[in-house]
């Protein structure tokens, strides 16, 4: 079994060669990719690589890695642990069974389609997004609310996570009808060259039919030939990811969950408490847009953003013990969302810092308490009365030996 972290080694090997049936890889970072395309430059580009590098339009490179913020796909606890997996030194969290089951996926048919993609193209940040990326651009363009949707690879979900979204609608004093609830599935994307060709020229700026065909059926027969990309409904590193979409000030916008990260978090044990936790906490992002709960006046970016992710997860937690929201023993409950947080990011200085296990534990169990203290009349606090309070608190939450 061949694992990203490892691809590193490879890369002077890969890009001398540029062999498109040769066990190669590719290392994922933005120096590695620097080596490698300086390497590359100086290698012949295979006939197909050179018809595509002749018909792409200006500014390619920058189009493809700009690709991601342009949609609005944000970087999440989640996406981390994917790019944690791919370039572990840049990472600090200490081992956990999430990080564990990931590192143990294989990814040699990744590694494969992504090989044969560069090769056909002589473009590695593109064989990397098409295999990494595409089934998230693919749902945050045209994936929408329908009945006939499902959630989790089997549809496990389905039920439970339609059956929440009703309920938030109903609890938060916000426009949830207009935010729509939109599953992320891995191997969709690739059913058929015209998806693929679509999504490359609604992601990219200036793709031409011809260049988008050609580019969808490249990316089309390299996945093909790589079966483990599209195994059981696609590999989880093409799904791992959950995230709301939405402006500030206004109602609208989605909360895409992806099969991966929830098959990861059942793989841990985390059972059906994780989905439903990622979703109350997704739907508090969307009560921060409409209620203007971003604007902040902290200091740093990391501390902005810690402290929206933690009234997320208190919003999650007030919604999910309480009476008129999901009834959850706060017992049962706040165990799970431990090892829960656990799994989350250790980027403490980052701005996608979403705050240390502790901090948002306390944030959670903070936010199940207040839910408790509300039984039984079973009111529920307006979202802004309950900012209120939660920013009263926040200081507590982040010093270090608050308890
Ligand atoms: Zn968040």
């Amino acid at each position: 079994m061949i694992k990203l972290d490892a691809l590193a080694k490879s890369i002077a090997l890969a890009t001398l060669t540029m062999c498109a049936t040769a066990s190669v890889g590719f290392a994922a970072t933005p120096s590695t990719m620097a080596v490698s395309a300086a390497s590359a430059a100086a290698t012949p580009l295979s006939a197909s690589a050179q018809r595509v590098q002749a018909m792409l339009p200006k500014n390619w490179s920058s189009n493809v890695s700009n690709a991601k913020a342009r949609l609005g796909i944000p970087e999440t606890e989640w996406s981390g642990m994917v790019e944690r997996a791919i370039n572990p030194s840049d990472y600090q969290c200490s081992n956990t069974a999430m990080n564990d089951w990931i590192d143990g996926l294989d990814v040699s048919d990744l590694i494969g389609a992504i090989s044969g993609i560069y090769y056909a193209t002589g473009d590695l940040d593109f064989a990397y997004s098409a295999v990494l990326d595409f089934a998230q651009y693919d749902a945050m363009l045209f994936g929408y609310e329908s009945k006939a949707n499902r959630f989790g690879r089997n549809g496990e979900y389905t039920q439970l996570l339609t059956a929440e979204m009703k309920d938030l609608r109903r609890f938060w004093d916000v426009d949830g009808e207009n935010v729509q609830l939109v599953p992320m599935h891995g191997s969709d994307v690739y059913g058929s060259v015209d998806r693929l060709a679509r999504l490359i020229q609604n992601a990219y700026i200036g793709v031409d039919d011809e260049l988008a065909n050609l580019l969808g059926q490249i990316v089309y027969d390299n996945v093909q030939a790589n079966p483990g990309m599209l195994a059981n409904g696609g590999h989880p590193y093409l799904s791992l990811n959950a995230f709301a979409v939405g402006s500030s000030g206004q109602a609208g916008g989605a909360i895409l969950m992806g099969d991966g990260i929830m098959q990861a978090m059942s793989a841990v044990g985390l059972g059906d408490v994780a989905p439903r936790a990622i979703l109350g906490h997704e739907f508090g992002h969307h009560v921060q847009y409409q209620k203007n709960l971003f604007a902040s006046s902290l200091p740093t970016a990391a501390e902005r953003t810690r402290r929206t992710e933690l009234m997320a997860d208190s919003f999650s937690t007030y919604f999910l013990t309480h009476a008129r929201g999901e009834s959850l023993n706060a017992k049962r409950l706040l165990p799970s969302l431990q090892s829960f947080y656990q799994i989350g990011d250790c980027g403490f200085t980052s701005s996608g810092h979403h705050g240390t296990p502790n901090q948002r534990l306390r944030s959670a169990t903070w936010g199940s308490d207040v839910a408790d203290q509300a039984r039984p009349q079973g009111h529920i606090l307006p979202a802004s009365t309950f900012d209120a309070m939660f920013e009263q608190k926040l200081p507590e939450f982040v010093a270090p030996d608050a308890h």
